[in-house]
């Protein structure tokens, strides 16, 4: 992936599922700085990961960094960013969420905002604090438009946030917090393409698949492998007629 080499990427819940394989392929991807972000850098679900950055001490950072808390994301962003440098920050990938099995009829007070917190309030304040680094790598990069290899927000949507997709469920499906966060989270991506645009800060939302892991569940019909090759395959080809979009890990255009 000749686009991202080089970059230095930050990717939150990297710990499994879709983060984990996302920050293994932006390592093949020759990426010079990649910070793994997770909520518990020291527990047996961070194992794998603690094993990459072991193994790739130079390129992959464990950082700790739970998206449902303001501090820790202020916490993280302090601590990359003094491993930054003036290269800032190329790509930025917002990929932590819940999905708590609950319909309009089930779902608690607690649940909307717990879901809330982690999928929507959680990139919004991601997105700021990492903002003067993003900034710093259009500054560093000094080439012209926009690019991923310059500055880029990715948000991990979903196939569910699509009001089209509504007509099509068989009700009653769990998915009521988690759908109506990522509508909420598409329209973050809408505003954020808006008011970065100046910046030339690309911001898109990507639909990955229906993915095995724990969230898509065993049955789902594709690997971690195969979404997160097609999604870095769209990543790395955008350009500035894609600001603001919604598409799928195949970059076909989603319907909002
Ligand atoms: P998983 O449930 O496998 O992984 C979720 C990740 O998010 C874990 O690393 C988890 O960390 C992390 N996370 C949850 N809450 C927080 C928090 N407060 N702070 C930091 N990290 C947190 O999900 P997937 O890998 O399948 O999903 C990744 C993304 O893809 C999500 O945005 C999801 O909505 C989206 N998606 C997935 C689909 C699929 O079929 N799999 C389909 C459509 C969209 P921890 O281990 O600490 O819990």
């Amino acid at each position: 992936m000749a686009a991202l080499e080089a970059c230095t990427a930050l990717v939150t819940g990297a710990n499994r599922g879709l983060g984990l394989e996302m920050v293994k392929q932006l390592l093949e991807a020759d990426c010079s700085k990649i910070f793994a972000a997770c909520r518990d850098t020291d527990g047996p679900n961070s194992e794998v990961l603690r094993e990459l950055a072991k193994k790739n001490p130079d390129v992959v950072t464990l950082v700790k960094l739970d998206v449902a808390d303001p501090a820790s994301i202020k916490e993280s962003a302090k601590k990359v960013g003094s491993l930054l440098g003036e290269k800032g920050l190329n790509l930025l990938v917002n990929n932590a969420a819940i999905l708590p099995q609950k319909t309009m009829l089930t779902c608690s007070v607690e649940d909307m905002h717990n879901t809330f917190n982690t999928n929507v309030i959680g990139p919004l304040f991601v997105i700021r604090e990492y903002l003067p680094y993003l900034r710093a790598a259009v500054k560093a990069s000094g080439k012209p438009g926009m690019s991923p290899g310059k500055a880029a927000v990715i948000n991990i949507s979903t196939d569910a946030a699509s009001l089209n997709m509504i007509p099509s469920m068989k009700e009653p499906f769990p998915l009521f917090p988690y759908s109506i966060s990522k509508v909420a989270l598409n329209m973050l991506t809408v505003y954020t393409a808006r008011d970065l645009k100046a910046d030339e800060i690309l911001c898109i939302s990507i639909h990955p698949g229906w993915v095995r892991t724990d969230m898509g569940s065993y049955e789902a019909t594709l690997d971690t492998r195969e979404s997160v090759e097609g999604m870095l395959r769209v990543i790395g080809s955008l350009t500035e007629k894609d600001q603001g979009g919604y598409m799928d890990y195949t970059g076909k255009t989603m319907p909002w």
